[in-house]
């Protein structure tokens, strides 16, 4: 691999240095989030470089600024309702965090990427007001319905400006699943110094980088993920804006997240034990060194050359093979791998919104689940890992005519 192609050409999200380090090239793809109508198999399908860089400064792993923003979310499918395993961990986090921080009907509330209020509305029953900002009008749609107050914004410094004016200074604002979507990281940090109450806390949910590097999961990296972070690289971009990280949960979500619970420099909290310890944890698994991340890129290759072949020997062998869910990172792992309807030839999914489309890049079709029933597929491929067993509870009926899942990553498993 050519060692800094793009040394010069872009700086670090968060830091600005320029000297970012090429570390995992995914080749050419299309935005994993860009499912096709049947019209669209016609036409050209825009590609972009798919590839992982690390900034040696703050030690935040990044994508090159390839694609807008705008591009990207625009027709934005993902819905956080149709998974239990996530409204349940949605509904305890609702639980603890207005115990843990007295939280009641003269308090405010603010979740950013509210995506269809699948959090928020457990803050509404408690009678609390809040306020979710959801950039995707049509998913901001559907919580104004549950009855979740939903502002069609990007967050950032303007928009809490905004919301401060507008009596939305916040107790607790939440952001689950977002930092590391967000293209200017600079900015939306920046606005959480401006909408925070002396005393308020913001709660921080993404993947820990721990788990994509120990685990693999390159799959996980995609367009609209721009950034990869630890708590080395959080303690830097927070600290920057007179932000302080007093506590974090390591959570199992999405493949194994981590939590962070961040104040104001000032404020009365008191840091955690756990985040000294944490920060230990990370430098002696190596993400503070530039080895590690060129040696993940070498447990990527093998990953793809295991499901080939696995792929190639079940199409020989005449058996079928269908994907199960059609999740972003489903389509990092497929276009990586070449593979097309030839090898999986379909997937399914709950979420009828993506149901009779097709996936980008592979242009595999994506059914409602009973295809699965009609087709009886020799292996079930499972493409969200992160949801495996309630997958694998939801569709053990394949055992009945032998059928087996199959999940590619941390490394290939059939069973
Ligand atoms: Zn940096």
């Amino acid at each position: 691999m050519n060692e800094t192609p793009f040394a010069g050409c872009y700086r670090c999200r968060s830091c600005q240095n320029e000297e970012l380090q090429l570390v995992v090239d995914l080749g050419f793809q299309p935005l994993a989030n860009s499912f096709l109508d049947r019209k669209a198999l016609m036409h050209m399908e825009p590609t972009y470089p798919l590839t992982l860089l690390y900034c040696p400064r703050c030690h935040l792993a990044q994508l090159p600024a390839v694609a807008r923003a705008g591009e990207i979310f625009s027709d934005y499918l993902y819905m956080s309702s149709f998974s239990s395993t996530w409204l349940d961990h949605a509904r305890s986090f609702v639980d603890e965090a207005t115990r843990r921080f007295g939280l009641g009907p003269q308090s405010r509330v603010v979740e950013i990427a509210s995506n269809d209020g699948y959090l928020l509305q457990y803050v509404v029953e408690k009678g609390i007001p809040a306020l979710g900002i959801e950039p995707a009008a049509n998913i901001a749609k559907l919580a104004e319905e549950k009855g979740v107050a939903t502002r069609v914004a990007f967050f950032g410094k303007d928009t809490a400006r905004a919301l401060v004016g507008e009596g939305w200074a916040a107790d607790l604002t939440v952001a689950n699943n977002v930092l590391a979507h967000v293209p200017d990281l600079d900015d939306f940090v920046a606005g959480f110094a401006t909408v925070l109450k002396p005393q308020g806390v913001a709660t921080f949910e993404f993947p820990h980088l721990a788990n994509l590097i120990g685990q693999t999961q390159f799959d996980t990296i995609y367009h609209e993920h721009f950034s990869y972070i630890s708590l080395l690289a959080a303690q830097s971009f927070f600290g920057r804006h007179s932000l302080r990280v007093f506590d974090v949960d390591k959570l199992p979500t999405h493949g194994g997240s981590l939590r962070l619970y961040v104040c104001r420099a000032g404020a009365g909290y008191p840091t955690s034990p756990a985040v000294g310890a944490l920060l230990e944890e990370e430098k002696a698994i190596g993400l503070d060194r530039l080895e590690t991340f060129r040696s993940f890129s070498g447990a990527c290759r093998r990953i793809k050359n295991d499901l080939l072949k696995f792929l190639i020997a079940a199409a020989e062998n005449g058996k079928l093979v269908c994907g199960y869910g059609a999740p972003a990172k489903g389509n990092t792992l497929l276009n990586y791998c070449g593979a097309h309807s030839d090898l999986v030839a379909f997937t399914v999914d709950r979420n009828p919104y993506k149901q009779d489309r097709f996936l980008p890049g592979t242009h595999i079709a994506i059914r409602s689940p009973d295809a699965i029933g009609a087709s009886k597929p020799d292996y079930l491929l499972i493409l969200p890992w992160n949801l495996k067993d309630e997958i694998c509870e939801q569709m053990r009926h394949i055992r009945a005519w032998g059928g087996q899942f199959l999940v590619a990553v941390p490394q290939l498993a059939v069973f």
